[in-house]
C-alpha cells in the first residue's frame, strides 16, 4: 500500500479513502470482472485488446458497462497521469454493485468501478533473463474460464503450492491436457521450432498478450498451431513459456522435475519476447 490516487465510482481518492459496500457483489460472490493493462514508458500496451475483452466479459453475465469506452480510456489516461505512472499496471474491476445478499440479483442495480495503479517494472523482469520454473496441478476452476471473472481463490492457492514447493508458478492440467498457467496463457516450442498453444474454448481465458503472439509469430514467420498439449509432451519441448499482459513472454525452464531445453531461455521465447516489446510499445497509445 501507499498513497495511490484510486479511481470509485467517478471520483478520484486517496487510496485510504476509497470504501465499498460489505453487500457488494464482489465481496460476497466474486461477482465481477477486471482487467489488468501494462504501462510502459507512461502509456497502455494492447489497450484495445483489454477494452474488447472486458466489453465481451461483462456481457456474457450480464452486467451493464458502467462507463463508455471512451470515458474508460480518458480515467486510465487520468490514473497513469495522477500517479505519475511511467512502468506499471493498472488494474480495472467493475462488479454487478451492492444488494443485501441473495443468490439472485435484480437487473437495476449499479456496477460498482474502481481503478488502481501498481509500479512494476515488467520490461526489465530478472525473470526473462533467468526463465521461471513451474509445477503441474490439476485444474479445479469452474469451467467458464474464458471469462475475466475475480473469482481467483484456486489460481492464488495453485500459485501458493508452487511457492511452497520451490517453484514460480502452476499449469493446470484438465483431461491429461495443460490448458494454462495459474495466471498466463502456457505455450511451448516443438523440436522443428513451432510453437503450440491451446485453442480457445471456454475452458482457458483468451489472452490478449496471445493474441498479439501470435499475430508477430505470423509476422516474424514463426510457425505456430493451436492445439492441447500434455504435460509430457511440454516436458519434452525445445521451449515454454507464459504470456500475460505484465509477465509479455517469460521463459519458463523447469517443468515439476524436468528440466525443459538447456535449462534457460530459448531463442524463439527470447525473440517472441524482444518482438513483443519492441511492436507493443510502437503501438502502445
Ligand atoms: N490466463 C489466465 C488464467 C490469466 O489470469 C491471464 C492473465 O491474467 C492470462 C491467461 C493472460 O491474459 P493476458 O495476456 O490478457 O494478460
Amino acid at each position: 500500500m501507499s498513497d495511490r490516487i484510486v479511481y470509485l465510482n467517478g471520483e478520484w481518492l486517496p487510496e485510504t479513502e476509497a470504501k465499498v459496500s460489505i453487500f457488494d457483489r464482489a465481496f460476497l460472490f466474486g461477482d465481477a470482472i477486471y482487467e489488468v493493462t501494462a504501462v510502459v514508458n507512461g502509456k497502455l500496451l494492447d489497450y484495445p485488446g483489454h477494452t474488447a475483452r472486458l466489453n465481451r466479459s461483462l456481457n456474457e453475465i450480464g452486467i451493464k458497462a458502467p462507463v463508455s469506452d471512451d470515458e474508460l480510456l480518458e480515467i486510465h489516461r487520468e490514473i497513469v497521469r495522477k500517479n505519475e505512472i511511467t512502468d506499471g499496471l493498472i488494474y480495472l474491476q467493475i462488479s454487478r454493485g451492492a444488494a443485501d445478499r441473495d443468490f439472485t440479483f435484480k437487473s437495476d442495480l449499479k456496477p460498482t468501478i474502481t481503478l488502481f495503479t501498481q509500479v512494476k517494472d515488467a520490461v526489465n523482469n530478472p525473470q526473462a533473463e533467468t526463465g521461471i520454473s513451474v509445477i503441474t496441478v490439476p485444474d479445479q476452476r469452474w469451467r467458464r474460464c474464458d471469462i475475466k471473472t475475480v473469482q481467483l481463490l484456486y489460481p492464488s492457492l495453485a500459485k501458493m503450492e508452487a511457492k511452497s514447493r520451490g517453484a514460480d508458478d502452476a499449469w493446470l492440467i484438465l483431461d491429461g491436457m495443460v490448458t494454462e498457467a495459474s495466471s498466463a496463457t502456457a505455450h511451448i516450442i516443438d523440436a522443428n521450432g513451432k510453437l503450440i498453444t491451446r485453442q480457445l474454448t471456454t475452458e482457458i481465458l483468451p489472452g490478449i498478450t496471445r493474441a498479439s503472439i501470435l499475430d508477430i509469430a505470423k509476422e516474424a514467420g514463426v510457425d505456430f498451431e493451436e492445439r492441447a498439449f500434455s504435460p509430457e509432451e511440454a516436458k519434452n519441448a525445445a521451449e515454454a513459456f507464459i504470456t500475460s499482459a505484465t509477465a509479455f513472454v517469460t521463459p519458463v525452464v523447469k517443468i515439476d522435475d524436468t528440466v525443459i531445453g538447456e535449462g534457460k531461455p530459448g531463442p524463439v521465447s527470447k525473440k517472441l519476447r524482444e518482438l513483443y516489446i519492441k511492436s507493443r510499445i510502437e503501438l502502445s497509445i
